[in-house]
């Protein structure tokens, strides 16, 4: 193996432990091993305008999911809506305020937190924001997108509440709301945009003074 070539550009085939060296593919093509064709790696990952556009849309729907009725209740006549904070305000007021603390750390502030980390990052590697300070905040965001990834849990939220949904639907009738049609959708936008981001890759694109 030549001294010059990088560590990290050597791809191991997984079936025949052939060594590989790892080349810049065009979009939707994937690499096999040139010995038993197994599949190696593929490219589609990190498309920094494609997670923009998961950004933006994520964006949309975050804010009517938690500000629009997640659970709409008619029971006996009488209609209750609840948004996010209502149910968390109501889980508080009973008492189990670690309950409540979980739900919109985990629902609300983390997804968040988590897109608008991911946007900061690619407006500093799409306007090549090479500064010092740029740098810096672009190292930080980093080196939490790990944290932010572990703490937003989406998909327990989305399941509790259809949970719920169904337990309550033998003695009242119960709609979901246009709040319930953005969380899913921000779930599933999430889900896209985490499989799109590689945190290895970002890390290759920071840029020393
Ligand atoms: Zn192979």
């Amino acid at each position: 193996m030549p001294k010059n070539v990088d560590q990290e550009s050597i791809v191991l085939c997984r079936s025949c432990d052939l060594a590989v060296q790892r080349r810049a593919l065009p979009s939707n093509v994937r690499a096999l091993c040139p010995r038993c064709h197994t599949a190696l790696y593929d490219v589609p990952y990190c498309s920094i305008n494609g997670m923009l556009a998961l950004c933006i849309t994520a964006l949309l729907f975050f804010i009517p999911a938690n500000f629009l009725p997640v659970l709409e209740i008619h029971f006996l006549g009488s209609i209750r809506a609840t948004t996010v904070y209502e149910t968390a305000i109501a889980v508080w007021a009973q008492g189990y305020w670690i309950v409540a603390v979980a739900v919109i750390a985990s629902a609300v502030i983390a997804p968040g937190l988590l897109i608008l980390s991911i946007l900061l990052q690619i407006i500093i590697v799409k306007n090549k924001l090479h500064s010092y300070f740029w740098q810096r905040t672009y190292r930080r965001l980093l080196k939490n997108q790990a944290l932010l990834t572990q703490l937003s849990m989406l998909e327990i939220y989305v399941i509790s509440f259809l949970v719920a949904a169904f337990n309550l639907s033998d003695f009242a009738d119960i709609y979901l709301g246009m709040g319930t049609f953005c969380f899913g959708m921000l779930f599933l936008v999430i889900l896209f945009l985490q499989r799109e981001y590689n945190l290895e890759h970002m890390w290759k694109l920071t840029h020393d003074e």
